[in-house]
């Protein structure tokens, strides 16, 4: 256990972190604090939930020198990402004086303009950065600490020509830190063309096996959204993200989980900007305990507290289920992931097994109850097949064979075990 101190951060920072409740550095910032103080370029690859904006974040601010314009700039892939990178920045660099200003699109520029005015540190979407780069709004000319935040979300989501030119706009001597949950070739581009003496700190990638429980139940698709309420009901939880892999089944489980009676909200790409810093907002604050969400739409965002990441449908990138489940058991934490897994998910999760070490057990449903799943205005609902299911009899994923869509295996339904009683009225035939 290395504490702050002895990796000789600033003891103004040191004391912020204490009052956090941080003291002890995690595998990443114990690696790269270090590395930055020296003036490496640094690659940092460590878990979702791992401490890395504090790995780039403190070594960054004990390096500004107040009052002489922008000498720090991190580029992050959302919106989201760069207002809650912003908001632990501010809170360290307060101590030492350091401003920074917090740029992304969707809102007034002017604001932003005068904000990078006083600030030695940007933190920004890429999008909105070169817009203020190409009107003249900001002087890139003593940049000496360029940061790439989820740099692989951002080439995924098409930044790469942005960072290029933004890339550009800056001195050729600086130091270049790139981290995230993982990285991949288009980022080693970057790495080539404008990284000199990197190293490369990476720690552990995979799903914490001791603090993260996984589970997954064999289940019909049309038996998932009545799996899904029975578990929320069942299940002790406290906060909860459900995690769906397309935007229109993100809206569909919501509004249905808000029709039987969860005060569900969702988090999507295609809602306004505002929005979904509220409902982050909100979630954050416990005043919605359930986050119904796209993957897209919650990559790296720190969400604390959540008891239980459901994986409603997988991706078919099976790096996303690490990401996913990694918004639980975050910081030392325990928590919960559980996959619903219907015949349609066997590929990726057999993709998810080859490709990472999981330790999943499968759980019996049991019998529950049948609940309407409203599809469009009122009309097709499933639900209309009989009020209850007794788990899938055929065809499950099993891990230990490594397949699927091999026929009944030792799995015994215990019909009728969970109780229909703690939700029985909201039956629908
Ligand atoms: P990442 O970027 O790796 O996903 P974050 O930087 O968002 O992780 O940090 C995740 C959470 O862990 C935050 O709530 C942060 O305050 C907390 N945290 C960071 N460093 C430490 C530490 N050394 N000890 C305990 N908690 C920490
Ligand atoms: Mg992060």
């Amino acid at each position: 256990m290395t504490t702050f101190e002895e990796l000789h951060v600033t003891q103004k920072i040191v004391n912020v972190l204490k009052e956090e409740g941080i003291v002890t550095a995690t595998d990443i910032q114990e690696k790269t604090i270090p590395l930055v103080h020296e003036g490496k370029d640094v690659i940092g690859i460590s878990r979702t939930g791992s401490g890395k904006t504090a790995a780039f974040g403190v070594p960054l601010l004990e390096k500004m020198n107040i009052g002489k314009g922008v000498q720090g700039l991190v580029l992050a892939p959302t919106r989201e990402l760069a207002n809650q990178i912003s908001i632990e920045l501010r809170k360290w660099g307060h101590s030492i004086g350091v401003t920074v200003a917090t740029i992304f699109g969707g809102v007034a520029m002017d604001p932003q303009i005068r904000a990078i005015q006083r600030s030695e540190v940007i933190v920004a979407t890429p999008g909105r950065m070169l817009d203020h780069l190409m009107r003249g709004n900001v002087n890139l000319s003593k940049v000496a600490f360029f940061v790439l935040d989820e740099a692989d979300k951002m080439v995924e989501m098409g930044f790469i020509e942005d960072i290029e030119k933004i890339l550009s706009a800056t001195p050729s001597q600086k130091q270049i830190l790139l981290f995230g949950a993982t990285i991949s070739n288009e980022v080693d581009d970057i790495r080539s063309r404008h990284m000199h003496n990197v190293v490369v700190a990476e720690t552990e990638l995979h799903v914490q096996k001791d603090l993260l429980e996984q589970y997954y139940y064999n289940v019909n698709t049309n038996e998932k959204f009545s799996l899904l309420v029975h578990l929320l009901k069942q299940e002790k939880t406290g906060r909860v993200i459900i995690f769906c892999s397309k935007r229109s089944t993100v809206e569909l489980v919501n509004k249905n989980l808000r029709n039987h009676g969860i005060k569900a909200e969702m988090l999507h790409g295609k809602m306004s900007q505002n929005k979904r810093l509220t409902v982050i907002e909100r979630f954050n604050k416990g005043k919605t305990d359930y986050l119904v969400a796209s993957s897209v739409a919650a990559r790296g965002l720190d969400i604390k507290d959540v008891t239980h990441v459901f994986n409603y449908d997988l991706s078919k990138d099976p790096q996303e289920y690490v990401h996913r489940v990694g918004r639980t058991a975050r910081a030392g934490e325990s928590g919960k992931a559980i996959t619903l897994l219907s015949p349609q998910d066997h590929g990726c999760f057999h993709a998810i097994f080859n490709r990472y070490d999981i330790d999943a057990h499968e759980l019996q449903a049991g019998s529950v109850p049948r609940l309407k799943f409203e599809v469009q205005q009122q009309r097709n609902s499933f639900g209309d097949r009989g009020n209850s299911y007794h788990g899938n009899n055929g065809g499950g994923y099993n891990p230990r064979r490594r397949s699927f869509g091999d026929g009944p295996s030792a799995r015994h339904p215990r019909h009728g075990e969970n109780s229909h009683s703690r939700f029985g009225s909201r039956t629908e035939r």
